[in-house]
């Protein structure tokens, strides 16, 4: 009838932009552009029901790490690596209800079997962080409704890894200055891969890079999201044991098989 007279609220540049403002335009473009599956390319949901059913029958897994279990929901593999990739390099928060729940209720099962432990995570690398823009540890927490808390407290990096004596005896697959490195090179030992390493190089560059801070007395639960040689993992255990922490269980969303 009569033109509406209320003036619309402009936003300014999406130079000028704050996250919270990008977060509110992804997600109403997610609502009007078209979905589809990542696991099969099936249209309308991020993850189908037939790859979310096959998901969830996927078994969970366990194995020991620095003496302590490791319990995590899902073998990092098949869809699951496909997911997590999503959710962690390409941002598709969308994924976190498909992966939460389990992440969750493990949490929780660690954290009831000693009430009053802590949660602690393994710091994600620098360079990570501040690609995503968020932590897929919390925004799993988060997002499981389980009885846990929504952050976990985090572990320290040490800047510069302190200089270690070369280890072995001559046999020839470790190279001292590869190891100990320049400085810095162990604080992002995780975010350059550890695959290519000798285990014992994955070591030593490893010990000594993780500080905790507050644990001195408790019981500790340690979670992250992907442990893949559980050096990483390990080192966390270590870093709260250093700290006068008890490490009762290792959390992680995914592991890989060895
Ligand atoms: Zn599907």
């Amino acid at each position: 009838m009569h033109p509406t007279s209320s003036p619309v609220r402009r936003h300014r540049s999406p130079a000028g932009s704050s996250r919270p403002w990008w977060d509110a335009v992804l997600a109403v473009l997610g609502l009007v552009l078209p979905v589809t599956c990542v696991c099969c390319g099936a249209p309308d949901r991020a993850c189908c029901a037939s790859c979310r059913a096959g998901i969830d029958a996927r078994p969970r897994r366990r194995r020991l790490v620095a003496g302590v279990r490791l319990d995590a929901a899902f073998a990092y593999e098949g869809p699951v690596r496909v997911l997590v990739l999503e959710l962690k390099l390409r941002g598709r928060v969308d994924l976190a209800p498909v992966l939460a729940p389990r992440f969750g209720a493990l949490v929780a099962a660690a954290l009831a079997d000693a009430p009053g432990a802590l949660l602690v995570r393994v710091p994600p690398s620098r360079a990570g962080a501040r690609r995503r823009g968020f932590d897929p540890v919390d925004l799993l927490l988060r997002r499981s409704r389980a009885r846990v808390p929504a952050r976990a407290r985090s572990l320290t990096r040490r800047r510069t890894p302190r200089p270690r004596r070369p280890v072995g005896n001559g046999a020839g697959t470790v190279g001292p200055a590869g190891i100990v490195g320049p400085a810095g090179t162990a604080g992002t030992a995780g975010a350059h891969g550890q695959k290519g390493r000798s285990a014992l190089e994955r070591v030593e560059a490893t010990v000594g890079t993780l500080r905790a801070h507050g644990v001195a007395g408790h019981d500790v639960v340690v979670v992250d999201d992907v442990v893949t040689t559980g050096v990483t993992m390990a080192e966390a255990v270590r870093a709260v044991r250093a700290a006068g922490g008890r490490v009762v269980r290792c959390v992680a969303l995914a592991e890989v098989p060895e």
